[in-house]
């Protein structure tokens, strides 16, 4: 297949200063973890880098198909633990891409889906470095996959939403009453240390507690963990098994159907029935 050249960026805006460069910088969807699930386009870049940008979300399996001339950066983070900061992540990738090198940026997931995607690119745009974006599988949807949970389905939902728990001044902003519509999907990213208040409001906001719902840890990976509850027992559920993340959260009648679809079958469950194990 061919590809079309990494589109130059933008001219800055006048007075920006558009510097030259001869480096550039892939942002990089890493999947929600199991290596194969990357895109081709993904593994082909990463086996070009010279130098990788990575957070947490990246499992060792993937960082191992770099180049092992390549320099890898950690750059976090883990909740509010940051290795280093949004600011300095992005003008790394412009000093990199300055000094000439491909530059790879890793992210967890797909790069625009709560991954501050668009901000690392808005900076480079801003120094005329080019840039190519390269979508992965969110974790919404690998972790729904392999947890045998399909997110809308004919008899149970016609939507599914996407919504960050993670908690701001101790508490989660979200529009309520929008998330607790019937036939509705919710899949909730970072919402693990929320998740007491998250089922509360959704009851207070008129959904039944009887909904089925689940917390997925290291969703596609060898160690997946899935807990299901109703939604009113699910933080009590998610407490007792001492969940670490990263995990995921689905709320809707489509859990139900895990019962029947589930085919993953990870390291930490006994094998069972029809269950496939990935090699
Ligand atoms: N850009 C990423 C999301 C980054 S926010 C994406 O598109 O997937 C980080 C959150 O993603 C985590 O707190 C967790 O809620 C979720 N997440 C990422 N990978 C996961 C996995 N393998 N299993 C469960 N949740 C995951």
């Amino acid at each position: 297949m061919t590809k079309a050249p990494l589109k130059r960026a933008r001219a800055a805006k006048p007075g920006a200063g558009r510097r030259a460069s001869k480096g550039e910088v892939y942002l990089v969807g890493a999947g929600p973890g199991d290596p194969e699930l990357l895109t081709l386009r993904a593994l082909k870049l990463i086996k070009r880098a010279d130098v990788a940008l990575h957070d947490n979300l990246i499992s060792a399996q993937i960082l191992a198909l770099l180049p092992r001339r390549a320099e890898r950066i950690y750059v976090g983070k883990r909740r509010a633990v940051h290795a280093m900061r949004q600011e300095a992540i992005n003008a790394l990738l412009v000093e990199r891409a300055l000094a000439g090198q491909r530059v790879l940026r890793l992210k967890g997931g797909d790069p625009f889906i709560f991954g501050r995607g668009g901000e690392e690119i808005d900076t480079l745009s801003a120094n005329g470095i080019p840039f190519e974006v390269v979508p992965g599988i969110t974790a919404a949807l690998g972790v729904a996959a392999y947890a045998g949970i399909p997110l809308t389905h004919r008899d149970c939902a016609q939507s599914c939403v996407f919504v960050t728990g993670h908690l701001k001044d101790g508490t989660m902003d979200l529009d309520w009453a929008a998330l607790a519509r019937p036939r509705q999907t919710i899949v909730v990213y970072m919402g693990l240390v929320g998740l007491a208040e998250l089922c509360q409001r959704l009851i207070e906001h008129g959904m039944k507690p009887t909904t089925p719902a689940a917390v997925v840890e290291q969703g596609t990976s060898r160690s997946q963990r899935v807990i299901t509850a109703t939604l009113r027992g699910l933080p009590r559920r998610a407490a007792a098994a001492r969940l670490h993340g990263p995990t995921l959260t689905i709320v809707g009648s489509v859990v139900r159907l895990r019962a029947r679809l589930n085919w993953f079958a990870p390291e930490s469950d006994a094998p069972a029935g029809p269950r496939r194990r990935r090699d």
